[in-house]
């Protein structure tokens, strides 16, 4: 049921080495939200996601999954729960063909109830690549493609690192409207984006991060209507 808390991040401290990258992040995810990630270049993002999926685990603070503490689990661990992130460089298997990075996919979620054939009727621009090579699609295929193989492996949790990141404009409408259709089937996520206007469309509620620390949370609304935000921590004005 809505209101039902699905992931909790708490004071988390991550580091690469000795680089203290974020300093005490908190944010949650309620059950079947869109919750955006907001900040400049290097705020600490993408770190926040793989803090969560433990490619770079917290060496301070938890996250909580449903209850279960998963910091300090293994990345596949983490990721077997259903937690899947689609990181900003996509990594489509570029030899393989559409159909084999889908299918290769769903073999590694056996669990999964979805299909294939499934993910051609959400992408249907795939299911006419379906035999190319992934290093044959173009940055907005291999996003969709990217994002097929996280749904194809039934995710309660998708976390998408900038998924308009390189795309032409009438690319980026069709993402909006494949990733709509993909927050009604029950899936949690928690977006991070340099296209703020991408953000807005999508996410209920956002948080800013600046230099790895949240500044702000509220609804999408206020956001956007709080121009001193966006001035100070989105570079948009
Ligand atoms: P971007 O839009 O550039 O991805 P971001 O908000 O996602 O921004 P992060 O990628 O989380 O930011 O980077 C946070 C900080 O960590 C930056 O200062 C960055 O230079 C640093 N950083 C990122 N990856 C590494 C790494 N592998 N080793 C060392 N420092 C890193």
């Amino acid at each position: 049921t809505e209101g039902d808390r699905v992931l909790t991040v708490e004071g988390v401290h991550a580091y690469y080495g000795n680089s203290h990258i974020l300093h005490g992040v908190d944010l949650d995810l309620d059950e079947g939200e869109v919750v955006t990630l907001l900040g400049r270049n290097g705020a600490g993002k993408t770190t926040t996601m793989r803090s969560i999926v433990g490619v770079v685990p917290p060496r301070e603070g938890t996250v909580t999954y449903r209850g279960q503490q998963i910091s300090g689990m293994d990345v596949d661990d983490i990721s077997d729960l259903g937690i899947k992130l689609v990181p900003e460089d996509r990594r489509v298997f570029p030899t393989l063909s559409v159909q084999e990075n889908l299918s290769l996919a769903k073999r590694l979620a056996p669990e999964s109830d979805r299909t294939v054939d499934e993910m051609y009727d959400i992408f249907p621009v795939l299911a006419e690549l379906k035999s190319s090579n992934g290093q044959n699609l173009s940055g907005g295929e291999q996003q969709m493609l990217s994002v097929a193989r996280a749904l194809v492996q039934d995710p309660d949790v998708l976390l998408l690192d900038e998924p308009t990141e390189g795309l032409a404009p009438v690319i980026v409408d069709d993402l909006r409207e494949v990733l709509r259709d993909v927050v009604e089937q029950n899936v949690t996520v928690l977006l991070t984006e340099q296209n703020v206007q991408f953000a807005f469309d999508l996410a209920e509620r956002g948080y800013i991060i600046d230099k790895g620390e949240i500044v702000f949370d509220g609804d999408i609304e206020e956001i956007e209507e709080r121009e001193d935000l966006l001035e100070d921590y989105l570079s948009v004005s």
